[in-house]
């Protein structure tokens, strides 16, 4: 019987997940050395995005070896996320993106009107800042007292832009982008972006770029005032809070040469929560006596079931560990 504790689900272990390389017109052909990864020189092979959790991705290691991340969801739904997840499917898209070029201005719809068009759900996002080159920047929300007339007219006139409240972004930066919220990220930084699993993008503005663009759709989306911006991290003993909203919760660990895993509870219920865990920098082994130990290489990602046994973090030399956890709305009593 589900949620019965005669019924305890099968441990299972936590697993590597291969990086999916997914070409974007404004992406880099070489992306050394932060992936092993070059082009083919055919002009059609820019990379853009690097995703880490996303459906298609496969499986690189443990008893789901090779078969799809959204395929591990749909066998096993309990062990992955938990008695308490609303649903079954992967609820969170990480992934790293690499701007040659600045991508288009755009916007996401929340779940409401993701759902009224037929989506699961809608996008509400964040991006760490790996990486920031002296001067980079990113947009994210519209400049107080811009009104849609003004949209509409820098859509058309090519001069949106100048509506965009524009951050500068450093190394360590957190960035809060809420659903309804228009923005575009530029190059100059490398950023970890934590998303609603979903794909669902309305482009407002393209530079000109022959790609569709979803005007009334991203207007109807979009919202004048937004929770949007830098957050402040919340430095504890053991760790730093980079963000933690209504979808998830980013950490910088401490780990300092080795860690128990029962010493990093999720936010979830007490028994386990799916999180993931991403070397920002450095490689970590994961090990325990349940398991075959698995090693996480620089900017490779682990997936922690939330029926994963308990196991060993240890720092194999100069690790900076991301965890990144859904968080499901309340449940209404
Ligand atoms: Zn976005």
């Amino acid at each position: 019987m589900p949620g019965s504790p005669a019924s305890p689900t099968r441990e299972l272990a936590p697993f590597l997940i291969d990086p999916l390389f997914v070409s974007r017109v404004w992406g880099y052909k070489d992306l050394r050395p932060w992936y092993d990864h070059a082009g083919r020189g055919d002009g059609h092979d820019s990379i853009g995005e690097v995703w880490l959790t996303g459906d298609e991705c496969r499986v690189a290691s443990g008893a789901y070896a090779g078969r799809k991340l959204g395929e591990v969801f749909a066998a096993v739904p309990e062990a992955m996320l938990g008695r308490e997840a609303p649903s079954a499917q992967s609820p969170l898209l990480v992934k790293v993106i690499f701007a040659r070029e600045k991508l288009s201005v755009q916007v996401h719809p929340d779940d409401c009107m993701a759902q009224k068009y037929g989506e699961p759900r809608g996008k509400t996002e964040c991006w760490y800042a790996l990486s920031a080159d002296e001067g980079a920047q990113v947009a994210a929300g519209l400049r107080p007292g811009v009104t849609v007339d003004e949209v509409r007219a820098g859509i058309e006139r090519g001069t949106l832009e100048q509506s965009l409240n524009v951050l500068p972004v450093r190394r360590g930066d957190m960035v809060f982008v809420d659903a309804g919220t228009v923005h575009a990220i530029w190059p100059g930084s490398i950023l970890l972006e934590t998303q609603q699993n979903s794909d669902t993008t309305y482009r407002m503005y393209d530079y000109g770029r022959p790609r569709e663009l979803h005007v009334e759709k991203s207007l109807e989306a979009l919202r004048f005032e937004t929770r949007a911006g830098l957050v402040p991290p919340q430095v504890l003993e053991d760790r730093t809070i980079l963000i933690d909203v209504e979808y998830f919760r980013v950490e910088r660990i401490v780990v300092k040469g080795s860690r128990a895993s029962a010493t990093l509870p999720g936010p979830g219920e007490a028994r386990g929560c799916l999180s993931y865990l991403f070397a920002a920098a450095g490689s970590a082994r994961l090990s325990s006596g349940g398991f075959d130990p698995i090693e996480l290489a620089p900017r490779a990602i682990a997936a922690i079931p939330a029926a994963s046994p308990a196991f060993t973090i240890e720092d194999l030399g100069g690790l900076d560990l991301v965890r990144i956890s859904p968080r499901w709305p309340q449940k209404a009593l």
